[in-house]
């Protein structure tokens, strides 16, 4: 019996052929799909980039080169798809096609480059379905609703999921409790009802932070079933009672705050294509530099990162007024994470779901500096949605999939921010206009 799977529902995705995924991600390939390569007779003269399409995964950059690697080690190494000096993977031709799908077709293709945009977490009995933000098509909201796309997600997904799967036990609700799926739900649905309604995202965003807040804080050994229903609607209620209606009336983030938000901002304000991937140490020390000048906030932003230099002091401006449509991709892009549990547990290193709610609520004010930074490298004050859309794609490339940003130190910042209050006090300053 096929594995019940749970859809978005607000997500359209239709892949457009933009080739956006193959210059952008390295993709790890297993054994069989080498040697089934292999087999097809690939080599660095037939394969389009002009250069051997299977490496080792450490190999291609200045310092290790495929070559020179022993023998020994080759036996043991993992492997990954090669890239062109351009950055396009090997197998992507001048039309924008893979040559693997067009040649052998697309089940011959490694299963990490048919998945994508979509990623699979468990649930109680099957499995959600999430998209990556990082895919432009995604981010536009382009194409047939996700839901028209069942059959095809589910040969995925029976290729994805391990033989005999039926589902997995829920994520921790905080660090010390853990709760079964039903109630589970019941918080995440809590936190999902704040998106559901056409409106402004920052105060639905700081609604859904004060009820996770409580979440995180209560005890939840003798409130379960209809009585954590009823909990969660007077939390909601008094969410939307206690909170300020004007983001104004919000204080600045303090010294401190601002220091860990600059030192996460850096986590997500590179662009590790697979060709910057490739370049080798001196790249890599370039952005542990440019890290390092974000976080001491003096001067121009460095070369080597996200967009052109700008003054480090100006990202900390505020970003608002959010251009047209923002608001309704914010929320999107929430909902799928909630919707998808693409935001805690499994798909987060094991975090709990509420640090996993923080986490995920620190990507709107980290999205919106970055969104200012573009905008003021391009000499404009005002927000674009284009602004907005790239680097919501560059913060959901790096979000639960870069490993600084599912690490101690990221989940430490998070807390921090959020204990402080200064999580609320940067989502407010990032969505309200300046003065
Ligand atoms: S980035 Fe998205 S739209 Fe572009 S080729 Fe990849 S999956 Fe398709």
């Amino acid at each position: 019996m096929a594995v019940p799977l749970q859809l978005p529902t607000i997500q359209h995705w239709t892949c457009r052929s933009c080739a956006g995924c193959c210059r952008e991600h390295q993709i790890e390939i297993t054994d069989e799909e080498r040697d089934r390569l292999a087999e097809q007779g690939w080599t660095a003269a037939n394969a389009p980039g002009g250069v051997e399409p299977v490496v080792p995964l450490g190999a291609g950059s200045r310092f290790v080169s495929a070559k020179w690697l022993p023998a020994a080690f080759k036996r043991r190494a993992r492997f990954r798809l090669n890239h062109a000096p351009d950055g396009a993977c090997a197998f992507l031709r001048p039309d924008g096609l893979c040559a693997v799908h067009k040649e052998f077709g697309e089940a011959t293709k490694p299963l990490a480059c048919r998945v994508y945009p979509y990623a699979f977490h468990p649930s109680k009995k099957g499995a959600t379905v999430s998209l990556r933000f990082s895919c432009p098509t995604v981010t536009a909201n382009g194409g047939a609703a996700v839901t028209e796309n069942a059959a095809e997600i589910r040969t995925l997904a029976h290729d994805v999921l391990p033989a005999g799967y039926k589902g997995g036990e829920p994520p921790r609700l905080s660090r010390s409790q853990a709760v079964g799926w039903a109630d589970f739900d019941r918080i995440r649905g809590a936190l999902t009802a704040c998106f559901t309604e056409a409106g402004p995202f920052a105060p639905a965003l700081l609604r859904a932070v004060y009820i996770a807040a409580l979440v995180d804080r209560s005890d939840f050994a003798a409130i379960s079933g209809r009585r954590l229903g009823e909990f969660l609607d007077l939390v909601s209620n008094a969410a939307a009672e206690e909170l300020p209606a004007d983001l104004q009336e919000y204080d600045p983030p303090t010294r401190a705050g601002e220091l860990a938000f600059r030192g996460a901002l850096a986590k997500y304000a590179h662009k590790d294509t697979a060709a910057a991937a490739a370049g080798g140490l001196l790249p890599r020390l370039r952005r542990v530099w440019g890290a390092t000048k974000l976080v001491s906030a003096a001067g121009l932003t460095p070369p080597g990162l996200w967009a052109g230099p700008v003054p480090v002091a100006r990202l900390a401006e505020a970003a608002g007024p959010l251009p047209p449509g923002a608001d309704e991709l914010f929320a999107r892009f929430v909902r799928v994470k909630l919707d998808g549990l693409a935001f805690c547990g499994p798909a987060f290193d094991g975090w709990p779901l509420t640090d996993g709610f923080f986490a995920l609520a620190l990507t709107f004010p980290l999205t919106l500096t970055l969104a200012r930074w573009r905008a003021l490298a391009d000499g404009r004050d005002r927000l674009t949605l284009e602004d907005v859309r790239e680097a919501l794609r560059l913060t959901d490339h790096h979000h639960g999939y870069d490993p600084g940003t599912t690490g101690s130190n990221h989940r430490r910042t998070v807390r921090q921010l959020q204990g402080a209050g200064d999580l609320a006090k940067l989502i407010a300053r990032s969505a309200r206009p300046p003065g």
